[in-house]
């Protein structure tokens, strides 16, 4: 089974993305930390994010034995890989990780912004996760100071603003829900509460099926 999450900037479908592939015991990609991966491999490189034969180049090369490094998760590398994810050439390199991926067995839980529409369109299940920019801005800025970042929750609130509309926008692959998705507002739930009402999805997708 294929679980496909999308979603707009720190909506927490990262977070659910995790938890519901444990629930399942399936395995588990957080799509956006592979575009921040790229961003990374240009910000030390002292390269200009807007070069897409460099960004494509760090594509090609990545390690997903990196993908959890601490520093990808940080609002520089958010915005750069924001930028380099809207190249064209950049989004196929990737592809081909991302279907293996969720081929194989025994399922697996798929978090970004077009794994519904995009990669996986055929996925058993789609969430699209959405929540109110402002709970957004203020979850990840306490999730910032909690690392030990310096963080302002209005500089998040229009970084989160800035981010959605270029990722809306982008002629590629835009954020944006399936026509068969299945919408989750999680503006005013906690983790289980989200975690509750997304297995009550796959649930009832598997009990119509
Ligand atoms: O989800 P996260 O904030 O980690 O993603 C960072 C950036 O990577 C997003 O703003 C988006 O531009 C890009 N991204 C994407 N497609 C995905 C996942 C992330 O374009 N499937």
């Amino acid at each position: 089974m294929i679980i496909a999450i999308d979603g707009p900037a720190a909506s927490g479908k990262g977070t659910l993305g995790k938890r519901l592939a444990h629930h399942y015991h399936f395995r588990h990609l957080d799509t956006g930390v592979i575009y921040r991966a790229v961003a990374k491999a240009l910000l030390d490189a002292g390269a200009d994010p807007a070069d897409e034969a460099l960004a494509v180049a760090a594509a090609l090369e990545l390690d997903p034995e990196k993908f959890g490094h601490p520093a990808l998760k940080t609002q520089t590398v958010g915005e750069v890989a924001s930028v380099v994810s809207a190249f064209p050439r950049v989004r196929e390199a990737l592809l081909t990780f991302q279907r293996q991926f969720a081929a194989e067995p025994p399922g697996a839980v798929l978090d970004g912004r077009d794994i519904g529409t995009v990669i996986c369109p055929d996925a058993d299940v789609k969430i699209f996760v959405v929540a109110d920019p402002v709970v957004r801005a203020r979850r990840r800025t306490l999730e910032a100071r909690s690392r030990g970042e310096d963080a302002d929750e209005a500089v998040v609130l229009a970084d989160i603003l800035k981010r959605d509309e270029r990722d809306r926008n982008r002629s590629i692959a835009p954020l944006k829900a399936a026509a068969d998705a299945h919408v989750l507002d999680n503006s005013n739930l906690d983790i289980e509460a989200g975690l509750k009402a997304a297995i009550a999805i796959v649930e009832a997708v598997k009990a119509a099926r």
